[in-house]
């Protein structure tokens, strides 16, 4: 009888071990109806339900932000970016909070990369917009815009065309034609909310990846000390994450790694790929590099600095690192590879010993 009883006494407390202490599992979901891309989350959750909540948490939040941060349609919203635009040269408009936080936020670090990135550049980013949606990469007879045309465009650019009245809580473009082009940064800044979000709701171990963008919280719960984030290699062009070959592989926590590259949008004019990301000095697409890889915390940052280092060149974008203590590793056209410091702690290093 004893025996029976410390028998059931030894189930009990395994049981009541395992009962308090449930083995987190992996757990994946993913969309494709926001920021005109995949996008994934990854965590670890004792049940499938529990994920299920926070997953079905970030879709919701993604959409809204999407819908706020669009340029082109308003999803019914009279408070988002595409409102501002379509206001422009009429009147200045109540935005959404989170509208407000984006537009600052952007012309913060704007002003602290020197304007090479600028939300500002609608009407430039456009021309730019259209003609690569105009041309395939095969078509044999495409062109670039003419210098008219940029000229023309970049009339409606520029900081001083934008009045914000954070009090009032209103944004106007002073100027018809100008508009609002927040795909520099209003991807990872989303990204960046809506995990924020989900760590205050008590989600401790998750990634978020949308496009280019990755995002980590917290260790992963398998018994890795990191998650491992891989870097595309560019040469393996505009393919989904999992079949791109990689350069390289990040090791991360608490941080976001955020890539920006030339083969992501674009077509050819002979020789010379025409992609998205648009130097506001040339007002031609930048050409120093492939890609660009920034690691740092926040993922709205990553996402403006990797545009921003996209269109810099090598000796300001070191500096640029240093000064903010920022992880990157660009591809240079050649192919070569260039690192900041704070990376090689990071890196896997297979991009290192191609070098
Ligand atoms: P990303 O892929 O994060 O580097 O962002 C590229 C997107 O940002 C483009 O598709 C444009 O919408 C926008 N963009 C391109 N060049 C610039 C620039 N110099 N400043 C601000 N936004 C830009
Ligand atoms: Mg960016």
């Amino acid at each position: 009888m004893k025996r029976i009883l410390s028998f059931c006494l030894a189930v009990l407390m395994c049981g009541c071990l395992f009962g308090c202490a449930p083995k987190q599992q992996k757990f994946q979901y993913q969309f494709f109806d926001t920021f005109d891309t995949i996008i994934r989350v990854v965590g670890f959750a004792k049940t499938q339900e529990e994920f299920d909540g926070y997953a079905q948490y970030a879709h919701d939040r993604f959409r809204r932000l999407n819908n706020l941060f669009d340029k082109f349609e308003d999803h019914g919203l009279t408070n988002g970016i595409a409102a501002v635009n379509a206001m422009a040269g009429v009147e200045p408009i109540k935005v959404d909070p989170q509208v407000m936080e984006l537009i600052l936020f952007s012309m913060e670090w704007q002003q602290k990369t020197d304007g090479a990135v600028d939300i500002t550049m609608g009407p430039l980013i456009s021309v730019w917009q259209d003609y690569i949606a105009r041309y395939s990469p095969e078509n044999e007879n495409a062109k670039l815009p003419s210098g008219q045309e940029l000229e023309d465009a970049a009339q409606l650019c520029g900081t001083h065309l934008l009045e914000i009245d954070q009090q009032a809580g209103t944004v106007w473009l002073k100027e018809k034609g100008a508009s609002l082009d927040v795909g520099a940064v209003a991807k990872g800044y989303a990204t960046e909310l809506v995990a924020q979000e989900l760590q205050q709701m008590g989600w401790e171990s998750f990634s978020i990846s949308s496009g280019g963008n990755v995002r980590t919280c917290g260790q992963p719960k398998n018994g890795n000390d990191y998650w491992n984030i891989g870097i595309q290699n560019p040469a393996s062009g505009a393919v989904l994450a999992e079949q791109s070959e990689l350069l390289d592989v990040v090791s991360v926590n608490d941080s976001s790694v955020v890539t920006s590259g030339d083969y992501q949008r674009y077509y050819m004019v002979g020789e010379k790929r025409v992609h998205h990301i648009i130097d506001p000095v040339t007002l031609m697409p930048a050409d120093h590099y492939c890609s660009v890889t920034v690691v740092t915390p926040h993922s709205g940052q990553a996402d403006l600095f990797s545009t921003a280092l996209f269109v810099m060149d090598l000796e300001s974008g070191k500096q640029l690192a240093e000064q903010y203590d920022l992880g990157v590793l660009w591809v240079m056209s050649d192919g070569s590879i260039q690192c900041s410091n704070a990376i090689l702690p990071m890196l896997r290093g297979d991009s290192l010993e191609q070098k």
